[in-house]
């Protein structure tokens, strides 16, 4: 059986090693060249590219199971494997720049056999008659048995085929950049980055593989204020001024390495498969990654829930007798089932955080979300399994629904989550605009 996936992004790329390996005729399609022959990557559509990255723990799981030489060549490339204690069972985070990641990826895409890579625009996904008849590429159908379409979050194609997905603001955006230890300096392992909610921002140290970390201010998007941060002078000011972020930008121990990269505003995305009202309107034919579930690239849940994907598409596609309509409802009913709840979690917690950072109070009468849950584990006893589990994404947000009504009673009697120490949004204005006009 022939599957061609649109997008050799790195939700793209596992799926074809995972399908090839499974017995697949694989062809898989990108616009994008790869690194050229000096090794530069421009990466053009990917703005994450170049932002901090986290891998939680399902993208060790996932490559445990279907490709562990690729995890070992991300280890070789030095890439970190990042343990942490606490749960139950060890945790694995992967550190490491999304670039080496997505080195490491293209390079294992290019060595698997069994997998055609060709570099192409993917125009459309040609449905007739509700049955699959290939992928269009700069103007030439490549028939195909199964289409995946992992072209991400801001991909268009196949929309026709599918209903109109859910869009959440998450009223934040952030400006990030990339610092690399000086000699005799090194980089702590650490499975998460280093975060500390401030008044009226979020900070965050990521470490990466290499001695490079990236630092991260996350702020309220319509907060003119924090608009000067894109600028060199002003990050580097505002980072020595907030405690959790002083140490690592350091000149003494850490220099920068690129200029602080703006993102866009940040959002959530869900969007469903080829089924309208129960029918099929394109057997054959599957989304996944980011061109299913986009959540807020702060949370750093965008590679895990993919791999999850990845994971059930696989063994859908597995099964004998597959019939390619049945197969796409079983797809659609396991994204409602695992992956909407983490697009509603998100919906839920990126308010709270809005609503945290700019100064609003929690309502104990209201729900409770996530991340206020996650943040009482010293005030309601026996949560630390089902919080660990949470943030391993080794169980959906539900887990924590025991443990709601005991987060309110803490919130009626007084108990709040604690921001961390730093200089107020109206001390760092007047920082930054003194540091705009010197
Ligand atoms: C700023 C930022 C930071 C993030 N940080 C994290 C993090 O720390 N941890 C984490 O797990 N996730 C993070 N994410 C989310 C993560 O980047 C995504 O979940 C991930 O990129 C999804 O992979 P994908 O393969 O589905 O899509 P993409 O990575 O977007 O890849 C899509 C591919 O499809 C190709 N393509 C698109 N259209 C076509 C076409 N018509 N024809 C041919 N090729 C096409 C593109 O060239 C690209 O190669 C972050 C996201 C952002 C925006």
């Amino acid at each position: 059986m022939k599957a061609t996936i649109v997008g050799a992004g790195p939700i793209g790329t596992l799926s074809a090693i995972a399908l090839a390996r499974k017995g697949f005729e694989v062809e898989i399609v990108d616009r994008d060249p790869g690194p050229q022959s000096d090794e530069s990557w421009r990466r053009r559509g990917v703005m994450q590219f170049h932002h901090p990255h986290v891998f939680r723990k399902r993208v060790h799981g996932f490559l445990a199971d279907t490709a562990p030489d690729v995890w070992d060549s991300l280890i070789a490339a030095g890439c970190i494997a990042a343990p942490m204690s606490g749960a139950d069972e060890p945790t694995v985070a992967l550190q490491s720049r999304r670039e080496t990641f997505e080195r490491v990826l293209r390079t294992a895409l290019v060595g698997e056999p069994d997998v055609t890579l060709l570099i192409g625009h993917v125009d459309d996904v040609v449905v007739s008659d509700a049955r699959l008849r290939g992928v269009m590429v700069d103007g030439e159908l490549r028939p195909a048995d199964v289409a995946i379409v992992a072209a991400g979050r801001g991909s268009h194609l196949g929309d026709a085929l599918r209903p109109a997905g859910e869009l959440s603001h998450c009223g934040t955006s952030y400006v990030s950049r990339m610092y690399r230890a000086l000699p005799g300096v090194h980089v702590p392992v650490s499975p998460f980055p280093l975060a500390t909610r401030g008044p009226g921002y979020l900070a965050a140290m990521f470490p990466q593989d290499d001695d490079i970390l990236t630092l991260l201010i996350l702020r309220p998007c319509d907060d003119d204020a924090y608009v000067p941060l894109r600028t060199a002078a002003v990050f580097d000011r505002v980072a020595a001024a907030i405690p959790a972020l002083a140490p690592w930008s350091d000149p003494t121990r850490f220099e920068p390495i690129a200029a602080p990269l703006p993102g866009p505003e940040l959002t959530n995305s869900y969007r469903r498969q080829a089924v309208w009202d129960g029918v099929v309107s394109a057997p054959g034919v599957f989304f996944v990654g980011d061109s299913v579930l986009a959540t807020n690239p702060s949370g750093g849940r965008g590679i895990s829930t993919g791999v999850v994907q990845i994971a059930e598409l696989v063994r859908i596609l597995g099964q004998q007798d597959l019939d390619l309509a049945a197969a796409v409802l079983q797809f659609e009913a396991f994204c409602e089932r695992a992956m909407k709840p983490w697009f509603d979690d998100h919906v839920d917690t990126d308010a709270s955080f809005l609503r945290a950072v700019t100064g609003g109070e929690i309502d104990p009468d209201a729900s409770i979300s996530s991340d206020v849950v996650v943040a009482a584990l010293d005030e309601v006893p026996g949560m630390d399994a089902a919080a660990f589990a949470y943030l391993n994404m080794d169980v959906l947000p539900t887990a924590l629904d025991p443990f709601r009504e005991d987060v309110r009673a803490a919130l009626r009697s007084g108990w709040r989550p604690r921001a961390g120490s730093g200089p107020t949004r109206d001390e760092l204005d007047r920082l930054i605009r003194s540091t705009a006009s010197a």
